[in-house]
């Protein structure tokens, strides 16, 4: 019975060892996500800063798909099927419309 013992205090030991590695690494991959954010609100806030960049179609781009529009530089601007793209160029024009702001890059 004391051999059982050894055997079965062995496996709670890798337990511990395989928790205890499974606890660190959504972590880590939860830490390399926060970067990704950061860098989309960079973008959005350059948006906000410096509206008078010229923009050859439009400061605003409005989905006909989803009923939102964004500013130019927004990252769903770059997701959208070119289809669906409306050009604003300023954005009173995209809510009479009836496109909502995006909460993202909030336009
Ligand atoms: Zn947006």
């Amino acid at each position: 019975m004391k051999r059982l013992q050894k055997v079965y205090l062995q496996l709670f030991l890798v337990l511990c060892v395989a928790v205890s590695l499974t606890s660190i690494f959504p972590t880590l991959s939860h830490q390399a996500a926060i970067p990704v954010q950061i860098a989309h609100l960079d973008d959005c806030a350059i948006d906000a800063i410096a509206p008078s960049t010229p923009q050859s179609e439009g400061a605003y781009v409005a989905n006909s798909n989803t009923g939102k529009f964004h500013y130019a530089g927004c990252r769903y601007v770059n997701m959208m099927s070119p289809s669906h793209k409306v050009f604003y160029d300023n954005r009173d024009e995209a809510i009479n419309a009836g496109f909502v702001p995006c909460k993202v890059c909030r336009p």
